[in-house]
Formats: structure tokens, sequence, C-alpha cells
């Protein structure tokens, strides 16, 4: 309902378009904590399969992820860059794509001062999903949230944005359904061998 109503809204406009925002840690990728090096990056179950589902209907996806680990001083920014352009490419040759990532280095324990003050970027806070909905132009109301922590449901609610809470076992089965409730009227699902090439 929400999409149709704001695709009446923006007729004859520039159509803001539906999105995927997803959490990174524990949803794309496997986390121990702080998870920065790429040799140890490695997809959740179903992470990948999720993403070229979604590029598969022409969704645009976007990662939104709390680095706190930058303001802990665990890693740096440019490491954080490395990993997240090492989980792009490896979307892409699975037939993924992420069209942007927003993060946030903030952190209550942070190291330095300016790390250590709130940040309305931080989730729970939906400062991440408003920034990339202005720069890609995107329709909030109907785009989704998917985050294994509540604070990933609950800083997709607050941008205004469909949410839910990934339990962790398999991404694919979730993202199939967020595309039948909420994507329904973009390309039918493809073939299951297509979904399961390597
Ligand atoms: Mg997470
Ligand atoms: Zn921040």
């Amino acid at each position: 309902m929400a999409q149709i109503l704001s695709e009446q809204a923006t007729k004859g406009q520039h159509r803001r378009r539906a999105a995927v925002f997803l959490d990174r840690d524990n949803t794309l990728n496997v986390d121990h904590g702080y998870t920065w090096q790429i040799a140890d990056f490695a997809w959740v179950t179903g992470a990948w399969q999720a993403l070229a589902l979604f590029h598969n209907h022409s969704i645009p996806c976007f990662i939104v992820t709390n680095q706190g680990g930058i303001g802990r001083g665990y890693y740096t920014k440019a490491q954080m860059h490395d990993f997240n352009n090492h989980l792009c490419s490896e979307a892409m040759k699975r037939g993924g794509m992420i069209t942007d990532i927003a993060f946030c280095p903030h952190h209550p324990d942070a190291v330095h001062d300016e790390l250590r003050a709130p940040c309305e970027n931080r989730k729970p806070a939906p400062g991440m999903l408003l920034s990339l909905s202005e720069k890609w132009n995107l329709d909030l109301s109907a785009s989704v949230m998917i985050g294994d922590r509540k604070s990933d449901v609950e800083a997709g609610k607050a941008a205004g944005c469909h949410a839910y809470l990934f339990d962790g076992s398999d991404l694919e089965p979730l993202a199939r359904d967020i595309v039948a409730r909420h994507f329904p009227d973009v390309s039918p699902y493809p073939s299951d061998k297509e979904s399961h090439h390597d």
C-alpha cells in the first residue's frame, strides 16, 4: 500500500526508488567481533544469493554499518574500505551489486574525543538511511531494512522503512519473501538454476 501511494505521489516527478538496506556484520559477512581483515571474510549463509536475487530484480542495495571499531582504534577507515571493497567485488562475482555503503565510525568508548560523541548515524538512529535516501533519491516508505540486531530494525523503522530481523540462519529465503511482499511489480524471480550457479 505504501508503495502504491508513494508512486502516485511522485508521478510526473523524478521518481524515488525503493531500495534494500542491509546491515553488514552477521547479515552479509560472518562476524566474530570487529571484523576487518580480508583474510577473515566469509559470507553468511544465503547472503550472496540474496544480493544476486535483489540485483536480478533491479532493486538497489545499500549497506548501512556501525563501524565503532574505527572509533575504538581497532582498525582504520582505510582498512574498513579495503574490506568493504572486497565484499563488493565478491558480490559482483556472484551476480550481486552494492550501490553504496554508509558507515558510522563513532562509538561510546572511542579512544578519540571526536569519535566518542553521540552520532545521529549510529544505529539504532536512522541517519545513514536518511542520507543515502537523499543522495540516491530513494523512497524510504517503500524500502526495506534487513539486519541481525534489534538496532537494525529500529533504525529501519525510524527511517520509515519496512524492517526485518534476520535470524542468522539463511538470508536467501528472507530475501525471496521480501521481494515477493515489497517488490511484486518487478521482474519475476529467476529460475533455481540461475540462483545456484557458482
Ligand atoms: Mg550485524
Ligand atoms: Zn557516526
